[in-house]
């Protein structure tokens, strides 16, 4: 398949995940020619080289134009795009929140969005999105669509289960192409009210519906430029580093270990959750034993209350010697029937560590607090909730090469855990100010899907097919 096929296209016809014939590869030499790119040009150009390598029906001209668009100043607050800065000894911050919605989705989410509206410009197509989100993944999507013209977005939320600030930023936005719709109940509610949509094949022709969630390649490719810029910041192009991420649906680290594949100097990945610890234990024990809703708790971190990681048979992939009828047995029949899988007597099962790097730790409510708090009182840095799971579970892996932990948002969208943490609210940044006081605009949709979509048919802006 091509590139923008598999963009356009999400998930592959048979519901697996799309992945590459073979990594590219390259030498220390290649990363450090890459690092003077980042510093002499920046990081829009470092991002279109990475991408080049991966997409084999966008020429470089064309992709250095997109992640220009994607990565501006006025975006992302820093012509740095993502800055790393020195936490303490040893330890370094990775700062990939700085874009629209004060999030690491924008960083991936930006570029999907211009890559989108090339590839429909190029087709003369349009799109509709429907998707669900719990609060980052939403208002990411839709800033980044914003400004572009092909796809019209109909994003799902929860009824009360968003920051009052991720809820001003999503449905403070006034456009005709940008459609919020609150749903009584949990992100669950969401997502099952979008696959319905997406099971009613007539309709989905109809209005051609695409998504956006994290098991795009495309989101997932974008990823891999952060930890090559992250690499070279910290390292100056000499020696390893290890990278600590706030886990969910394991996107982001995933695209550490492509990243890894690719031959970049990383040690280990520490993959941090929180008291939804579905991934911790599996790199704990081998076994990966996915939780249904109810079993999901709700905690201070909340875009990391995932109890089954949709990226996670990617990674699987390359455990398993890139063995696909093997990831059909363990993803689509055991995990499928059972909700279990138990690598521990198969032969890759050392491999995990070993070979990939995988390292794991849990973060409680009250870790979160103290090292909110701890980071706040000495270096003066102050860091939300999901960031300070990285950072706990980071501090605790740290070895001899620096340990970079991954910043996934912003206080600013969680000020109740940093009330908590501090004594007072985060200051809310400028480019920030006026989130809460926007008017704001949602439909509410009460009566499951024929409601959603006739709210589709009549609040679109493009002709159904
Ligand atoms: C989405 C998100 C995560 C989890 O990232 P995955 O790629 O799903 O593992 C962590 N923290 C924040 C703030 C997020 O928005």
């Amino acid at each position: 398949m091509s590139f923008t096929d598999i963009l356009l296209e999400g998930l592959a016809p048979d519901g697996g995940l799309y992945m590459p014939q073979e990594y590219p590869q390259l030498s220390l030499d290649d990363y450090q020619i890459l690092g003077e790119i980042l510093v002499h040009d920046g990081y829009p150009r470092l991002a279109a080289h990475i991408l080049s390598l991966f997409i084999d029906d966008i020429p470089m001209w064309d992709l250095e134009k997109i992640t220009r668009q994607a990565y501006s100043k006025e975006k992302f607050g820093t012509d740095l795009i993502a800055p790393v800065t020195k936490l303490e000894p040893n330890l370094w911050l990775a700062h990939l929140s700085q874009g629209p919605t004060a999030a690491f989705k924008d960083m991936a989410m930006q570029v999907l969005g211009q890559l989108f509206d090339y590839e429909l410009r190029r087709r003369s197509q349009t799109m509709t999105i429907v998707g669900a989100t719990s609060g980052d993944t939403g208002s990411a999507a839709e800033f980044a669509l914003l400004d572009t013209s092909r796809v019209q977005v109909f994003m799902l939320s929860p009824l009360d289960r968003m920051t009052p600030f991720q809820r001003g930023q999503m449905y403070g936005i006034d456009s005709p192409r940008i459609i919020n719709i609150t749903v009584p109940g949990s992100f669950d509610d969401c997502q099952d009210l979008v696959k319905e949509v997406n099971s009613d094949s007539e309709f989905k022709a109809r209005f051609s519906i695409g998504a956006v969630n994290s098991i795009n390649w495309a989101r997932l490719v974008s990823q891999v430029v952060y930890y090559v810029s992250s690499w070279f910041r910290v390292t100056e192009g000499e020696g390893e580093v290890s990278f600590c991420v706030p886990s969910g649906n394991f996107g982001n680290i995933c695209a550490g270990h492509v990243a890894k594949m690719m031959g970049l100097p990383v040690k280990d990945l520490v993959c941090a959750t929180n008291e939804n610890n579905v991934l911790a234990e599996f790199f704990r024990t081998g076994v990966y034993r996915i939780r249904t809703s109810t079993e999901t708790f709700k905690t201070s971190s909340p875009s990391m209350d995932i109890s089954k990681a949709s990226n996670f048979e990617r990674f699987f992939f390359d455990l398993a010697g890139r063995d696909s009828g093997e990831i059909v047995e363990l993803f689509g029949q055991q995990l499928a029937t059972k909700g279990v899988i138990d690598i521990r007597k198969k032969p890759y099962a050392g491999d995990v560590s070993q070979v990939y790097g995988f390292k794991t730790g849990v973060s409680t409510h009250q870790d979160r607090v103290a090292t909110i708090a701890d980071f706040y009182r000495r270096p003066g840095y102050l860091m939300d909730p999901h960031t300070a799971d990285g950072v706990m579970v980071g501090r605790e892996h740290a070895g001899e090469e620096p340990m970079v932990a991954m910043e996934t948002a912003l206080p600013v969208k969680f000020g109740s855990i940093t009330k908590e943490a501090i004594g007072t609210v985060p200051e809310v940044p400028s480019r920030f100010a006026s989130v809460m006081d926007t008017a704001q605009h949602t439909v509410m949709c009460d009566q499951g899907v024929d409601q959603l979509k006739g709210i589709i048919e009549q609040r679109s802006v493009f002709p159904p097919q």
